[in-house]
């Protein structure tokens, strides 16, 4: 397959075509073209010569695909499935509200981390994806020039595909770019630490943490990747940085019935979050999926939760459900068609 140029930082589009026997400033030519213009075809290229045309045409490709799929939801939700040039199908979902247009994107197709509550986990791992898929995602879905945020919280776990993500994110901030801010862009992980540490220390994007039980053993349960990662080293980890200006880290919590709401988890959460200077907690609805023993607290625990929490100091907010007649809420994302 020829080499996609969406998905390559602007000294690689340089690289590449001063290979092919092309000057070096056609490289800014092109991402130009590429991530502002957001073309499809090299045919759209209107300053490149019809030489340069051809000895790219014959090499390389934009790279960018449509969605096959997509379904909107009563509230608004827009969630769009593609399948990668592998076969392998993702999903995205974009995510209106009175002060946001997000797009929450995926990094994997499946995902290796085995999360109880998540059924993307039951697809199993097939593929990680490069960064042309992923901020594919971005350029393609209907909505694309009105996005205010991006979060990684879709399909897999974005720190098991660390460095197409930290590209993705490059191509997202930088101003030949998209020229986001990263204050938009959360990255959401189970904490994987070295790939973690990687995120914290080459880019500036927000970091969601989840961890939906301060108890190691507790956690083992729901999401079996704390034996490989475990919370302990990813809450020392966070220590070191400062996010109490720019730079945000919130923790994911999503609220199971008798399992992770009671008085001993507030006491736990305050203990383990409250060091963390800066940080945020979100609670979660959960949104029951199919042979789960696992069952979502009622609003008025959520609410008592989110109270006492804030009471103790540690900000929390609680997440509003979207999407979730179409299957686009947060765990849901089987990448199956409407
Ligand atoms: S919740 Fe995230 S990390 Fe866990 S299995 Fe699902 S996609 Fe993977």
């Amino acid at each position: 397959m020829k080499e996609a140029l969406l998905g390559k930082t602007l000294e690689q589009i340089t690289d590449l075509i001063t290979q092919i026997g092309m000057r070096r400033f056609v490289g800014a030519q092109l991402t130009d073209w590429i991530y502002k213009k957001r073309v499809s075809s090299f045919d759209e290229l209107t300053n490149l010569s019809k030489q340069n045309k051809e000895l790219l045409a014959n090499s390389c490709q934009i790279g960018r695909y449509s969605y096959c799929d997509s379904a909107l939801s009563v509230d608004g939700t827009q969630k769009y499935l593609f399948e990668t040039p592998r076969g392998n199908k993702i999903e995205s979902v974009y995510i209106p509200s009175e002060t946001s247009k997000t797009l929450c994107i995926s990094s994997q197709s499946g995902c290796k981390m085995g999360c109880r509550f998540c059924m993307t986990a039951r697809l199993g791992f097939l593929e990680s994806l490069s960064a042309t898929d992923i901020i594919n995602q971005v350029l393609s879905v209907d909505q694309s020039e009105q996005l205010t945020n991006i979060v990684f919280m879709g399909m897999g776990e974005p720190l098991d595909n660390v460095d197409e993500v930290l590209r993705s994110c490059e191509i997202l901030t930088a101003a030949w770019g998209l020229a986001w801010s990263p204050t938009r862009i959360t990255v959401s992980t189970i904490g994987v630490y070295d790939s973690l540490q990687k995120i914290l220390d080459n880019s500036k994007v927000n970091i969601a943490v989840s961890l939906h039980t301060p108890f190691a053993d507790e956690r083992l349960k729901l999401m079996p990747s704390e034996n490989k990662n475990p919370i302990v080293q990813t809450i020392e980890l966070l220590k070191k940085y400062d996010f109490s200006h720019q730079r945000r880290v919130s923790f994911e919590y999503i609220m199971f019935e008798g399992v992770n709401d009671t008085e001993r988890h507030i006491k736990g959460l305050v203990d383990m979050l409250k060091p963390i200077r800066g940080c945020r907690v979100n609670l979660i609805r959960f949104h029951q999926i199919p042979d789960s023993p696992l069952k979502g607290s009622s609003d008025t625990r959520i609410k008592e939760f989110n109270t006492a929490l804030n009471k103790s100091g540690v900000t929390t907010t609680t997440r509003n459900s979207r999407g979730e007649d179409i299957f686009a809420a947060c765990g849901m994302l089987a990448a199956k068609r409407s």
